[in-house]
């Protein structure tokens, strides 16, 4: 529930718990729901077993598909949840645990939720938490400055969900919703939070879907590819390649992984050289890859005790241009008739150059409706959004409007506190 440790720093398992053998034997055949229960049971303790099935039932009502596209090359989709992203994955499951631990709480109150976004983060934390009891969520995000799409998917949803829709930049939204955390008469009233995209409650389902993409992989190849699977991962903070890390950790039988990252190449520099150095990001078309200081950074060192030469061993880094992105996309079209979004286009690069022969499979982090504005123009074809988007786009937003000033937000929060 805290997120951040109260010494600043991010939270990690002390050891990392195996599966038992004869799990990790019989994997192939495991339904998503068996994987994800299996490996939560080693971490969470204290939600009992039919709660537990329901949260991650609900939390991954989504298919997951494996695909081979070219000899050994798989892609994982992990974008048919609500906002057509991976990041479903994370903000569900820790939506619905923080939902469970407030309803254990007794005389608790509600959970208030206060994040601020550019369009990305509040629409996936926005749809993970809609329609949960004990939990009201508030998303800041700047007037006219977010996309259609991403506007609708934060502030069509009404019940617990309040969009509220600043006069400003993401700055002035940042600092509203930090000041807000911080707020002492807020604090004393009212149980507040940010959804944090750090959480422990993020990284662990992510590392489902390792184990789930081996399963899948097993019954495709007819267990040709016992061994040597590696995982190719688009990556911008790090949480995912983390995930898989701790899938590995926990017994999972994975060779390796690549690290795909965009021009933003900070750790694919740090395994060539040794240092790390972060950066300014720079824009690129894979933006949410953005990120020139990851913050998971730290986790992935402290799994390897700070010794670069451990990583490598585990670990490749490729950076992938735009050039080579919109080469790739093209390609693979062409090909295959498969259309993926940047993202996944960084992966595929990577996979690749790489040179390795084992079987690969690519974490597909993205729909390529979601950045058709990029992928239109490299195929010279128009994408038609799914049914359950276009749905969105014909209802009306009801958000609220205000100036950018703590107290009108504070009376946002209480007023519907009070209802
Ligand atoms: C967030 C995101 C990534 C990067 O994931 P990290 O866990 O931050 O490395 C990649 N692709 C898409 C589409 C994303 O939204």
């Amino acid at each position: 529930m805290s997120g951040l440790a109260s010494d600043g720093g991010l939270f990690l398992p002390e050891s990392f718990p195996r599966l038992p053998k004869a799990f990790l034997l019989n994997l192939k055949g495991k339904s998503f729901e068996e994987i994800a229960l299996a490996v939560s049971r080693k971490y969470i303790r204290d939600i009992p077993e039919k709660d537990l099935k329901k949260i991650i039932r609900e939390s991954f009502n989504f298919d997951i598909p494996l695909k081979n596209i070219s000899e050994d090359l798989y892609v994982l989709e992990l974008f048919h949840g609500p906002t057509l992203a991976f990041k479903d994955f994370g903000a569900r499951f820790m939506a619905r645990l923080m939902n469970y631990y407030m309803k254990k709480n007794p005389g608790g109150g509600k959970l208030n939720i206060i994040v601020a976004t550019s369009g990305d983060t509040g629409s996936a934390v926005a749809r993970g938490f809609y329609g949960l009891s004990n939990v009201n969520v508030f998303v800041l995000y700047p007037s006219k400055r977010v996309t259609d799409l991403q506007e609708k998917q934060m502030a069509t949803l009404g019940g617990n969900i309040t969009a509220i829709e600043v006069r400003g930049s993401f700055d002035d939204c940042q600092r509203l919703a930090k000041q807000a955390l911080n707020d002492p008469e807020l604090k004393s009233r009212i149980v507040v939070s940010s959804a944090n995209s750090i959480n422990f409650g993020r990284l662990l389902p992510q590392s489902f879907y390792y184990f789930h993409g081996v399963s899948q992989l097993l019954k495709l190849t007819d267990d040709k590819a016992m061994s040597g699977v590696v995982f190719c991962v688009p990556s911008g903070n790090f949480g995912n390649l983390t995930a898989g890390l701790m899938a590995k950790r926990m017994g999972l039988n994975v060779s390796g992984f690549i690290a795909a990252t965009n021009f933003n190449d900070v750790v694919p520099r740090y395994l060539q050289s040794g240092k790390f150095v972060s950066r300014v990001s720079r824009q690129t078309i894979s933006n949410a890859m953005d990120v020139g200081n990851p913050s998971n950074f730290a986790r992935m060192t402290e799994m390897f005790h700070d010794n670069v030469k451990q990583m490598r061993k585990e670990i490749l880094g490729f950076m992938v241009s735009d050039e080579e992105t919109r080469k790739t996309i093209r390609n693979v079209y062409r090909e295959t008739n498969y259309l993926i979004d940047p993202h996944t286009a960084v992966g595929i690069s990577a996979s690749v150059k790489c040179g390795l022969k084992n079987p690969i499979i690519v974490l597909s982090t993205a729909h390529p409706a979601k950045f058709r504005d990029a992928v239109e123009p490299v195929i010279g074809k128009k994408i038609s959004l799914p049914p359950a988007l276009r749905a969105i786009m014909n209802k009306t937003k009801k958000s609220v409007l205000m100036k950018d000033n703590p107290e009108e937000l504070k009376k946002i929060i209480l007023k519907v506190n009070r209802s």
